[in-house]
């Protein structure tokens, strides 16, 4: 006999377990299916920290997304009591004319949002951990931050959970199709039919969803912790912003304040740069070379951070050609399939959000939030080829699109 629900989810780790919980939280009867174990670190939603900010350099229609993510934010701290932002302010730093810098005044101007200009001078008077080239300036916002991805994550389970919805771990889905006027998924337990299903599959994307037609890459990415030199106290978030730091040549660097406590040292990654991968490929090591060229390009910008190195951790993007999202209707099964995927290194922060939208589109066929950008039918420019074939070396992914 095949179980039957409202709206089932694959996939529970961040966007998942997001349209897990507001699902629920509408009444809807859901069943989420699980590869990994619940807040796992096989995908893309671990590691303790992601940066959230609200002059988004990549487009100014990410905005009111961001601001609504907000507001979820403060939601989910007081249904659970678990933390999930940590406020610090952040600095968006480079040549004027950088796409982090430009792009993110631009967004902050459209939207009329608070935000500082600081010339190096003052940047290094405000931040003295930070060592700018003369020539670098940066876009201050207040509201910026970190948001922790385990706790939300684990937040949006319990609650999920709490309002009744199923939820099975390590039940990896086999596929699903199109099943009378709804949908029908097989696991190797059992077969369950619904109405509706929400496909989340990360970096699975290309496994799951071959007929969206949207070529995906998935990129290796390491995020790395140091113990500053003269110890944590100066990075600790009451002194210390989220920094995005792109170069004369287009790479960016990003990392946060050191918030585990004095011997765990500050996280800092570089955004994009990686090397292309497959779930199951993915070399989980992370190797002496890698370690001493993140030192090396952090004791320009931020001297006393790269002390002792202490752990690096890697983590998978799932990239769109464009660098944004997919998040829509399944344009081959329109009636009965929603997919939220591609989030290409920068959806966590819009985790609450997306759980959102994703509930309105299951349950309405329609949101009221903007999702135009996000349409998998967009143009999209044919970059490289999908499906993973892993690269002998690291692409350098500096240049901007
Ligand atoms: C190193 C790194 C740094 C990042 N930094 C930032 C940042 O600072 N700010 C920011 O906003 N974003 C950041 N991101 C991006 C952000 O974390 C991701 O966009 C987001 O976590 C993607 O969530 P997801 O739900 O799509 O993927 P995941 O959280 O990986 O969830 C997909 C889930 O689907 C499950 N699944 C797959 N196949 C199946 C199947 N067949 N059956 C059942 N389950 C299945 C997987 O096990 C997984 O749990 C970063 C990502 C990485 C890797």
């Amino acid at each position: 006999m095949s179980p039957s629900y409202d709206v089932i989810v694959i996939g529970l780790g961040g966007m998942g377990s997001a349209a897990a919980h507001h699902l629920s939280a509408r009444g809807a009867r859901v069943l989420g299916l699980e590869k990994f174990g619940p807040v796992h670190d096989r995908g893309s939603s671990h590691g303790g920290s992601r940066v959230t900010r609200q002059s988004y350099f990549e487009d100014p229609a990410y905005v009111p997304l961001l601001l609504r993510a907000y507001e979820l934010y403060e939601e989910l701290e007081r249904a659970t009591g678990r933390d999930i932002a940590i406020l610090s302010g952040g600095v968006m730093v480079g040549p004027p004319e950088s796409r982090t810098v430009s792009g993110a005044l631009r967004s902050a101007t459209e939207w009329d949002l608070p935000h500082e200009m600081l010339d190096a001078k003052e940047i290094r008077r405000r931040f003295p951990t930070l060592h700018p080239y003369d020539d670098e300036v940066a876009l201050f916002e207040a509201k910026a931050g970190l948001v922790r991805p385990e706790n939300m994550v684990a937040a949006h389970l319990q609650l999920a959970t709490r309002q009744g919805a199923d939820l099975h771990f390590e039940e990896p889905v086999l596929r699903w199709e199109p099943y009378r006027d709804g949908v029908r998924v097989h696991t190797a337990e059992n077969t369950y039919t619904a109405g509706q299903l929400v496909i989340c599959p990360g970096a699975w994307a290309p496994q799951l969803l071959t007929d969206l037609g949207v070529p995906f890459t998935v990129e290796r990415q390491v995020m790395y912790w140091f113990q500053p030199k003269g110890g944590t106290e100066p990075f600790r978030p009451e002194n210390h912003p989220v920094y995005i730091w792109e170069d004369a040549a287009g790479v960016q660097v990003y990392g946060f304040p050191a918030i585990d406590g004095p011997d765990l040292g500050a996280k800092v990654a570089f955004f994009r740069k990686g090397r292309v991968t497959t779930p199951e490929t993915i070399d989980r090591t992370v190797h002496e070379d890698e370690i001493r060229a993140m030192a090396d390009h952090m004791s320009r910008c931020i001297p006393d951070l790269p002390g002792t190195f202490l752990k690096a951790a890697t983590c998978m993007y799932s990239n769109t050609p464009d660098e944004h999202f997919v998040l829509a209707r399944h344009p081959a099964h329109p009636e009965s399939v929603t997919v939220a995927c591609g989030f290409s290194g920068h959806g966590f922060k819009f985790v609450p959000v997306v759980g959102e939208i994703l509930a309105d589109l299951a349950l309405t066929g329609a949101t009221a939030h903007p999702i135009g950008l996000f349409d998998p039918a967009r143009p999209l420019p044919r970059l490289r080829s999908s499906g993973g074939t892993p690269t002998a070396a690291a692409p350098a992914r500096g240049a901007r699109p």
